[in-house]
């Protein structure tokens, strides 16, 4: 069972990551982002107001995040394990899971990517998603091949909504507010947690050191 935590600053590569990893392991993406999007996109949000936290970058209802979570953890697909990216993100989200995971006897693997600040900014900045087919650019780190074109399909491309100049603010104050905590209370509660620095290195040199850090906590864990 491969139970892992991806944490780390928006920005810092989680969902890049986390999609390495499940096709990897084959084990499925859970992204509480993606989740949020998905019902705000199929109605499920009408009248509530997660839209309008998400569109200002503060963070959703901790009950209806633990619930989502908790509810695709139990589906079948989930049985061999799963990439938890972007939960927990605060510490009511962290104590809720560890009871879940406790109480089916499974040891979660937190991977923190830390990111230097300023390079968290100019990835923000600078994301251009594809409102067509969803492929991410940077036009720092991995311009589209004509500007502000998709390269699969040519549709003209678009910031998130959260990715502008005070929302961007407000999340990355939201992560050293609510998230960062999140990490300490993992260490001091004696859970594994992995240190990987994703700060310079291009997506697949980071995935190597994230499988190089799990393959040695796994040695150090069976020579225990
Ligand atoms: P990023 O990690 O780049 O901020 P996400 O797609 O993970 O992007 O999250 C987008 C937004 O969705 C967050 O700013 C927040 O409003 C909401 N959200 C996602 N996950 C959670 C969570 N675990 N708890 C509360 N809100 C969340």
């Amino acid at each position: 069972m491969k139970a892992i935590v991806l944490f780390g600053s928006p920005g810092s590569g989680k969902g890049t990551q986390a999609r390495m990893l499940t096709q990897c392991l084959k084990v499925p993406h859970v992204s509480t982002g993606d989740m949020l999007r998905d019902r705000i996109r199929h109605g499920v949000e009408l009248g509530s107001c997660v839209a309008a936290k998400m569109h200002s970058g503060v963070l959703v209802a901790d009950r209806l995040v633990n619930l989502l979570v908790e509810e695709r953890l139990a589906q079948p697909d989930g049985a061999n394990g799963f990439v938890l990216d972007g939960y927990p993100r605060t510490l009511a989200q962290a104590e809720h899971l560890i009871e879940w995971l406790d109480g089916r006897g499974i040891r979660e693997v937190v991977i923190h990517l830390a990111v230097d600040y300023n390079i968290i900014i100019s990835r923000l900045t600078g994301r251009r998603e594809c409102p067509q087919c969803g492929t991410l650019y940077n036009i720092a780190y991995h311009p589209p091949k004509v500007d502000e074109l998709c390269d699969l399909d040519g549709t003209k491309l678009a910031v998130r909504d959260d990715d502008r100049e005070p929302v961007i603010r407000e999340r990355l104050d939201a992560y050293e507010r609510q998230t960062r905590p999140v990490l300490d209370y993992y260490r001091s509660a004696g859970r594994r947690v992995l240190n990987v620095d994703a700060s310079s290195d291009p997506p697949d040199v980071v995935f190597e050191k994230i499988c190089l850090a799990m393959e040695l906590d796994d040695c150090s864990k069976n020579g225990r």
